[in-house]
């Protein structure tokens, strides 16, 4: 069999790769391990599928961080105005969130994998479902890759292969091995968009309480790092979107062997210390004779007061009129600024996204073309970038992978 591109993964980067390289007229085959495409698409935002984020390149870039410069140019070519235009065309249209997150309007990312699969079809796409690719050889015009028993030869290749996080999905980290024999340098992976671990026992009793809106703040050396968001209490820590951007932040410290880390979480992050004090000694005035616990539940969620009231006051049933100043100050300062002792983080295997990867150093970021081997091409989580929650991940899997296809197929 022979080919002009060939795909590794049919995850959205290696679909989006194959989709983009094929427009272009030339002949492609995507391979897949799973017997299904896009399975940890198929899972992405709770099954709806969180496509992408609003805003220009530039603001992408932003979001990106140390990663930005590397995206730069595959945002200019295919951002998330032309994902979303991508997907209009293919009757897929899309809808925003009040958080800034663009959603199929169906609300279904099997629409999402659909769309993709069908638009491969129209273009003739070649799919090997159920077929690993088991090896990969350079050839003077390209390359030998061998899937399962099968030898294909193609002109070039685009390693689409995912990180290593949820790797029931497919996504076993298969290009790392790949790219590393062919002298690239991998990133050792690490977790990020993960849950936190947190040594204090008082957590596990809060289990499941959820807080809408806190800020975290983190300082670890000379470095402060803050994040906003929604946030749950787990069994052994927090998580939710903004433990999981907080994680992302301190991936490279945690792997890095910071130890504990203090967090402080600010539970009502929109007023300040002294506006929380005064709402206090007006709630506290006008419902002197209720339970402290009942008028602080107006503001916070009954499991977390009873423990705040446990700490600041020997008992539940105290009074608001009853709050002396000392005690309403702390009480002040505990939902200001709680502290959570991080220790750790959930395993990669549980994680959204994978830190780490084929080095960015090792790769064109105006082709996505591999600087060691030419005419190999890498694509979406393989490659060492990731992004906030957000939408931002599955971005650089449709950014990189449209620009990985059509350089692959222009080479
Ligand atoms: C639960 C969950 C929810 C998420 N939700 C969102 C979200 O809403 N928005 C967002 O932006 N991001 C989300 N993400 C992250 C996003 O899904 C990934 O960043 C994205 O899927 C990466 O795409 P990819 O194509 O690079 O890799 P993958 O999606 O991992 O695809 C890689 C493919 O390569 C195949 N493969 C690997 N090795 C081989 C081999 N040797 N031979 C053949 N095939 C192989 C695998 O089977 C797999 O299908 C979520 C992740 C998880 C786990």
């Amino acid at each position: 069999m022979q080919c002009d591109v060939f795909v590794i993964g049919a995850g959205p980067a290696g679909l989006m790769a194959g989709i983009f390289a094929a427009k272009e007229g030339v002949k492609v085959v995507i391979a897949d391990g799973n017997t299904v495409v896009g399975r940890k698409l198929l899972r992405t935002g709770k099954g709806r599928c969180n496509l992408t984020h609003t805003g220009n390149a530039n603001d992408f870039v932003k979001a990106y961080g140390q990663f930005g410069r590397f995206l730069k140019h595959s945002l200019y070519e295919f951002g998330g105005d032309d994902v979303r235009a991508f997907f209009g065309e293919l009757n897929l249209s899309t809808k925003v969130e009040k958080n800034g997150c663009v959603y199929p309007m169906t609300d279904r990312a099997t629409d999402v994998a659909r769309v993709l699969q069908d638009q491969a079809r129209r273009l003739g796409i070649t799919f090997l479902y159920g077929k690993k690719v088991v090896g990969v050889e350079k050839r003077p015009r390209g390359f030998e890759v061998t899937v399962e028993s099968k030898k294909v030869e193609s002109k070039s290749l685009v390693v689409a292969t995912g990180g290593v996080s949820w790797p029931f999905t497919g996504s076993t980290g298969d290009g790392f091995g790949l790219a590393e024999g062919f002298g690239h340098q991998v990133v050792a992976p690490k977790a990020a968009l993960v849950r936190l671990i947190a040594k204090e026992e008082w957590l596990v009793e809060l289990q499941g309480v959820a807080l809408e809106n806190v800020e975290l703040t983190v300082r670890t050396g000379d470095k402060k790092v803050k994040a906003r968001g929604a946030m749950m209490f787990t069994d052994d820590g927090v998580g939710g979107p903004v433990v999981f951007d907080m994680s992302r932040l301190l991936a490279d410290d945690i792997a890095g062997g910071a130890g504990e880390i203090e967090m402080f979480v600010d539970m009502m992050p929109d007023v300040d210390a002294g506006e929380l004090n005064k709402l206090l000694i007006e709630k506290c005035s006008s419902s002197a004779n209720k339970e402290l616990a009942r008028v602080l539940a107006e503001m916070l969620p009954r499991a977390l007061v009873l423990k705040l009231c446990c700490w600041v006051e020997p008992s539940v049933t105290v009074l608001a009129g009853q709050l002396a100043k000392g005690k309403r100050k702390e009480l002040v300062h505990l939902i200001k600024y709680l502290p959570v002792t991080v220790t750790g983080t959930r395993p990669i295997e549980e994680a959204t996204v994978t830190r780490g990867g084929v080095s960015r150093e090792n790769i064109d970021r105006k082709t996505m073309e591999s600087k060691l081997c030419e005419g190999m091409f890498f694509a979406g989580e393989v490659i060492d970038a990731d992004g906030p929650c957000g939408g931002y991940n599955l971005q650089i899997a449709w950014s990189t992978g449209a620009l990985a296809g059509k350089s692959a197929a222009k080479r």
